[in-house]
């Protein structure tokens, strides 16, 4: 059996899909998303890469608009009003981390539901908590895809979040608890972390702390979702101890090629659910 999650793979599924979808669309205008970059973090920079190439791949107008570092608050809010205003664009993200001058929940807040592509907005959270939503943060939908595509069990299942940050944990922790199962989620304050996680169903670690997740963590049927993206000596690495751990372990995601990849599907999946909704389609 193969234990290793292949998300590179999966999420070249979902992307053929969606491309086939916008290749039907005959006639209309394309999906179109704007990221919104201030500055220029070269994380970011990266990042902002995968995400346009990936847009251009499966046919939506992928589009950055690159700020100044310095741009003042007052500037950039306007800058987002026109493209909220902007009939033609479906979805706006904002590219994290913002500079430390600008307070990034107040830019956030600025993107309404219905062109809220990363599912950040708190209406969009509302909506997932209460389990009435089409648009999910992206990680959390990847991840739920993921454990669907492996036909992992969810319903009763004992799953333990290693993080409670508001766009990993505490939304996949509502995700998942609305699909019947009993979740923890573990902060750094948690006691006694090694001993919860050892007992978990499906472990989901998005801690960003390399090798904390060992094998001491870990139980022979456990199912292991990295979400960590850590850089140790220029290496990119999850939060589990990779190596040592998979063959302790039913099921595990690489990083990476794991939990990265379906985070970008699921952007576009978002996209095209709210052009699909803008258009009625
Ligand atoms: P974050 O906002 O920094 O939150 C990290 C969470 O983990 C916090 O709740 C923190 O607890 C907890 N934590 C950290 N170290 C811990 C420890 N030793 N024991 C227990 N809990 C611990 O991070 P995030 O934005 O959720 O991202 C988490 C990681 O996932 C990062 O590496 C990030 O780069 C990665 N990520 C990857 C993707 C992807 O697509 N692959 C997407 C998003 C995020 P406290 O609340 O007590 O501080």
């Amino acid at each position: 059996m193969n234990k290793i999650i292949d998300g590179k793979q999966y999420a070249q599924e979902l992307n053929t899909n969606l491309k086939n979808s916008i290749e039907q669309l005959e006639g209309k205008r394309k999906p179109k998303l704007v990221i919104v970059q201030v500055g220029d973090n070269l994380a970011s920079n990266k990042y902002i890469k995968n995400k346009l190439n990936a847009c251009s791949k499966v046919g939506i107008i992928g589009e950055l608009k690159k700020f100044d570092q310095d741009i003042n608050k007052e500037e950039l809010k306007k800058e987002i009003s026109a493209l909220t205003n902007d009939s033609n664009i479906d979805g706006i993200i904002v590219q994290l981390p913002l500079p430390n001058s600008i307070n990034e929940k107040e830019i956030i807040d600025l993107i309404p539901a219905n062109k809220d592509a990363d599912g950040f907005n708190p209406q969009t959270i509302g909506n997932v908590m209460l389990n009435n939503s089409n648009i999910y943060p992206a990680t959390p939908f990847g991840i739920v895809k993921l454990l669907d595509w492996k036909e992992i069990n969810l319903v009763g299942a004992n799953v333990v979040i290693v993080g409670r940050s508001n766009i990993v944990g505490k939304p996949l922790a509502n995700m998942l608890i609305n699909r019947s199962a009993t979740v923890t989620v573990c902060n750094t304050k948690t006691r006694n972390l090694k001993d919860i996680c050892k007992n978990a169903d499906i472990l989901i670690s998005a801690a960003g702390s390399a090798n904390l997740i060992t094998k001491e963590f870990v139980n022979k049927e456990m199912t292991i979702i990295d979400v960590g993206a850590n850089f140790v000596e220029g290496k990119y690495c999850g939060d589990v101890d990779f190596e040592n751990v998979k063959d302790e372990v039913k099921y595990i995601t690489p990083v990476p090629g794991g939990v990265g990849p379906m985070t970008i599907a699921c952007l576009l999946q978002n996209t095209f659910t709210l052009y699909k909704e803008k258009e009625n389609i």
